[in-house]
């Protein structure tokens, strides 16, 4: 589509507005505000259907980490299409992708400790999977009191009902409880903003021993599993201290209870390493991937199961270790094909090393914003993911009431300097592609700083 079709454009925005229910949206915002319209990507680019040029400062969505245009994985899902385009994997039949790319991902993920990956459509359902597997598994083991999940404050996982019942965030969980039962909180190790400490250190095991308080609190022998992202991402992406993880895997060592990592938007590199976990030096017992495991080309899903967990169902005798779980589209031939064609491009391009060294880079430059603008409290993130926090007050580190107009400012006056940027809540969220250069990320601080500067200018 070209901005020569004025009317075609016209009549796309007005059946979306109409027809669309959007994620995460009031049905009557699309009738207010003007949606943007992607119509093309190239490389780290995008284009909406008004013909105007963007570097993607959002991935897609955390997701399209080899950019919009990677020819391998165009062309394995082209040619998975010739070859069959689609079949189940439920029990009795498997097709040669599905294999392929399960030893390829349990290849990948041995140093981790995993045995086995399950499939799903995306990153709600890895996260349900792994809920549901930590059960059944404590099931298995004849501790069926074993239910109960833990999880952070400013966590995000998915929004099944498993998945928003352990998710922190009360935005995503009003509208629907009740929730299932059993699932508890505990706080998320923020040093922005929590009441205990500005110290990393201490703050990390200040957190990690209310989750040992917590575990206690419930009775060990009823919790299933403590559920956590290796770095919070929707939440604001929050990088807890180095010291936190480490801990955390000790305390669920010593109670017995698993340790469920979600790595949908922390996994294939994001943060610097292939896997979130990895930055900290800790191995879980299940691991939610989706997103960059096929750059997003696909929809596809994966719970990774460690060793642990996988032998008990593996050498179960009661004949209770069916997995009653799973999706038509598990492990779809397409996303499967797109998927091999992702991890040897990752591997081909070492996009964990680039979003290390890229990203290292791009941390460095907006870090300063905090001095610079009277409404920026705090930048953090880690690789190629990045946080900044607008707030009202500074000194108090008040925090922007919602609705403020501040943020949508900001990414407006960034779309007008050709950056598409994500706001979540008082947060600026930045996820480019991991195969982003160190010149466009000098554009996209260039842009962003503009941005900044054109909204403070109006205070
Ligand atoms: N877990 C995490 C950590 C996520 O960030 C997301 C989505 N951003 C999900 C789960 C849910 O993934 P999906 O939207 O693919 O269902």
């Amino acid at each position: 589509m070209t901005t020569t079709d004025a009317a075609a454009v016209a009549a796309l925005k007005q059946d979306n507005a109409q027809y669309l229910w959007h994620p995460m949206a009031h049905p009557q915002a699309m009738l207010k505000s003007k949606p943007d319209i992607i119509a093309r990507g190239q490389g780290c680019w995008i284009w909406d259907v008004d013909g105007h040029k963007m570097l993607d400062g959002v991935g897609g969505l955390w997701a399209a980490n080899l950019g919009h245009s990677n020819k391998p994985v165009r062309d394995a899902i082209v040619a998975q299409l010739d070859e069959l385009p689609f079949y189940n994997v439920f029990r009795g039949t498997t097709h040669p992708r599905a294999i392929e790319l399960s030893a390829r991902l349990v290849k990948t993920m041995e140093p981790d400790g995993v045995a086995a990956v399950f499939f799903s459509n995306g990153g709600s359902d890895a996260v349900e999977g792994a809920l549901k597997l930590a059960r059944q598994y404590w099931k298995l083991k004849g501790q069926a009191d074993r239910f109960k999940f833990i999880a952070l404050r400013q966590g995000y996982h998915g929004v099944h009902f498993g998945g928003m019942s352990v998710n922190g965030n009360l935005n995503f969980r009003r509208a629907y409880e009740p929730l299932l039962p059993g699932c508890f909180h505990v706080d998320t190790p923020w040093l922005y903003r929590n009441p205990y400490t500005q110290d990393p250190e201490e703050l990390g095991e200040i957190c990690a021993t209310q989750l040992e308080r917590e575990i206690q609190f419930q009775g060990p022998d009823t919790v299933a599993a403590f559920i956590a992202e290796p770095i919070q991402g929707a939440g604001g992406v929050i990088v807890p201290p180095p010291n936190y993880w480490p801990r955390v895997r000790e305390i669920c060592d010593k109670y017995g209870v698993l340790l469920i990592a979600d790595e949908v938007v922390t996994g294939f590199g994001r943060g610097g390493a292939m896997f979130g976990t990895r930055l900290w030096n800790v191995k879980a017992d299940l691991w939610c991937l989706a997103k960059g495991i096929s750059s997003g080309y696909v929809p596809l899903g994966a719970t990774a199961i460690g060793n642990k967990v996988a032998e008990v169902f593996l050498n179960d005798a009661s004949g209770q270790a069916a997995v009653g779980h799973g999706y038509t589209y598990s492990a779809h031939p397409v996303a499967a094909a797109a998927a091999l064609a992702t991890l040897d491009q990752i591997e081909a391009l070492d996009v964990p090393g680039n979003a290390a060294r890229v990203g290292a880079h791009f941390q460095a430059r907006v870090r300063p914003f905090v001095d610079k603008f009277s409404f920026v409290g705090d930048v953090r993130g880690m690789g190629l993911m990045l946080g900044i926090e607008m707030v009202a007050d500074k000194a108090t580190r008040t925090t922007l009431p919602r609705g403020n107009p501040i943020a949508a400012k900001v990414a407006q006056a960034a779309y007008q300097r050709g950056l598409m940027v994500r706001i979540s809540g008082p947060n600026l969220i930045l996820s480019p592609p991991l195969v982003i250069t160190r010149e466009e990320v000098d554009f996209m601080v260039d842009a962003l700083e503009g941005a900044f500067a054109d909204v403070e200018a109006t205070l």
